[in-house]
C-alpha cells in the first residue's frame, strides 16, 4: 500500500450569482389591464404557477443543452417557512441564510420576480434561467398570488448541491461531495481525485484526517476499518496455553501461510486493492496490509487488543504491520517476512525502532497521531498522542439537522 494523504481542495468559498429583477410591473399597464380583465390572479394558485415556472426552467436548460434541475423539497419547505414568517429579508440576506442552512450548496443563483400576469412572470423566469450554470443540479420555487390581485410573485433558488459523501460512489465517477467532519462537526465540500486507490481525507477546518478509504477487491471504496470483519479461521489451541503463546501461534500461522505478493507486482497501480482476512486466507497471498489485516482480525476475534499500523519502515516507504497490547507490553508483529523468528516475543522496544506509524486501524475506526511531525517515541496507545476517529456514519445534512432537532 502507498498511503496518500490529501488535503482537500476546499470549495468553502461559495460562488454566488444573484439577480433581482426589479420589473416596473406596477406601471406595466398593458399586462396589468389584461390581468384585471381576465381575472388571472384568481385562476391560478401558487402551486400551479410553480409548476409552470419549473417547466420554463426545464425548457431553458434543454435549449442550452444543460441537465434539468431536480426539485429540492427540503429547501422549498425552508423557503416557504421564511416567507410565512415574513423573515425573507432582502436578496443578500436570503443568500446568506441559504448558505448557512444548506452548506451542501456550493453555488447559488437566487431571484425574486414580480409581475401582474402569469405569462409575463413565466417569460421573465425563462429569461432569468439563462443565468443558471451548467453545473447546477437543484431548484426550489415558491410562487404566490399577491394580495388584492396585484399579480404574482415568485422566489427561485437554484444551485449546485453536492451529494452527501458515500464511499461507494467514488467508484462511479463522482468526485465532489459534501461531508460533515465527524471531529469538529463542520460541513465542507471535498474533492477526491479520481483513481486514487487509498485516500485519507483531511478536514480543512480542524486540520485532522477524518476518513481513510481503500479500494476492495471488487473495486469499491470502503472505510478502512470495514476490512476488519471479525474473521478467525478454524483453529485449535493447546489447553491451558498462555495468552502470549496463543499470540505467537496465530502470528506464526499467518506468516507461514500467506505468501507476500505485491498487488501492483504487474506494474498496474489499479490492482492495489485491500483484502479482507477471509480473502487473504483463501488466496494464500497478499501484500503487507492484507496479511496485517488477516493477522489483526484473527487476534481481535480471539480477544486480543490488536490494531494494524500503517506508516513507514525506515527509508523503504509505505508499510503495514500489527501491534498488540498484552499484559503491559506492546508487541510489533511483522506479517510479511517468512524468515521472522515467531518463537521470540517481538517487543516493540526490541524490533520497532525503524517502524514509524501514521495511523492505526481497528474494527471501529482508526487513530491518527495528534502531532505527526513530532519525533516518533514508540507510544502506540496513549490518548494524549492519538486521536480516535469513528467514521461511520459520516454525518449528512439531513441526519445532522434531525439530530439538532432532538
Ligand atoms: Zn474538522
Amino acid at each position: 500500500m502507498k498511503p496518500i494523504y490529501l488535503s482537500l481542495s476546499f470549495l468553502g468559498t461559495l460562488v454566488v450569482a444573484s439577480a433581482s429583477f426589479n420589473f416596473k410591473w406596477l406601471t406595466d399597464s398593458q399586462h396589468w389591464m389584461h390581468s384585471v380583465i381576465s381575472n388571472e390572479a384568481g385562476s391560478f394558485n401558487g402551486r400551479e404557477v410553480e409548476g409552470r415556472i419549473a417547466t420554463q426552467l426545464f425548457s431553458a436548460r434543454h435549449v442550452a443543452d444543460q441537465k434539468p434541475l431536480k426539485p429540492d423539497p427540503e429547501l422549498r419547505e425552508w423557503l416557504n417557512q421564511r416567507i410565512e414568517k415574513g423573515t425573507m429579508g432582502d436578496l443578500n440576506t436570503l443568500i446568506a441564510s441559504v448558505q448557512m442552512q444548506f452548506p451542501n450548496y456550493v453555488r447559488l443563483a437566487v431571484c425574486t420576480l414580480q409581475s401582474p400576469s402569469v405569462e409575463d412572470l413565466l417569460q421573465k423566469a425563462f429569461e432569468w434561467s439563462n443565468q443558471t450554470e451548467k453545473c447546477f443540479t437543484h431548484q426550489a420555487i415558491i410562487a404566490s398570488a399577491k394580495a388584492v390581485r396585484l399579480g404574482f410573485e415568485c422566489v427561485i433558488v437554484t444551485g449546485q448541491r453536492l451529494r452527501d459523501f458515500q464511499p461507494s460512489e467514488l467508484a462511479h465517477g463522482y468526485d465532489n461531495f459534501y461531508i460533515m467532519c465527524p471531529l469538529c462537526r463542520r460541513g465542507q465540500a471535498c474533492e477526491v481525485p479520481p483513481l486514487m486507490r487509498s485516500v485519507s481525507l483531511e478536514c480543512p477546518h480542524c486540520r485532522r484526517p477524518y476518513a481513510m478509504l481503500a479500494v476492495d477487491t471488487k473495486g469499491r471504496y470502503r472505510h478502512v476499518n470495514e476490512f476488519f470483519t471479525g474473521y478467525a479461521p478454524p483453529a485449535r489451541f493447546p489447553a491451558g496455553i498462555s495468552r502470549l503463546n496463543e499470540m505467537l501461534i496465530i502470528w506464526n500461522s499467518v506468516v507461514q501461510s500467506i505468501r507476500y505478493v505485491l498487488d501492483t507486482a504487474d506494474g498496474n497501480e489499479k490492482n492495489d486493492a485491500w483484502q479482507t482476512a477471509a480473502e487473504t486466507r483463501k488466496l494464500g497471498s497478499g501484500d503487507c496490509e492484507d496479511s496485517s489485516i488477516y493477522l489483526a482480525d484473527w487476534l481481535i476475534a480471539r480477544g486480543f487488543d490488536a490494531r494494524v499500523a500503517v506508516g513507514h519502515y525506515a527509508e523503504r516507504g509505505g508499510h503495514a504491520w500489527v501491534i498488540v497490547q498484552l499484559e503491559g507490553s506492546t508487541y510489533l508483529l511483522e506479517s510479511t517476512n517468512p524468515d521472522v523468528n515467531t518463537s521470540r516475543p517481538p517487543l516493540v522496544e526490541d524490533v520497532g525502532s525503524r517502524h514509524v506509524p501514521d495511523c492505526t486501524i481497528d474494527r471501529e475506526g482508526f487513530y491518527t497521531r495528534r502531532n505527526p511531525s513530532a519525533p516518533w517515541d514508540g507510544d502506540y496507545w496513549s490518548q494524549a498522542k492519538w486521536q480516535r476517529v469513528i467514521p461511520n456514519p459520516i454525518k449528512t445534512v439531513a441526519s445532522a439537522a434531525s439530530e439538532k432537532g432532538k
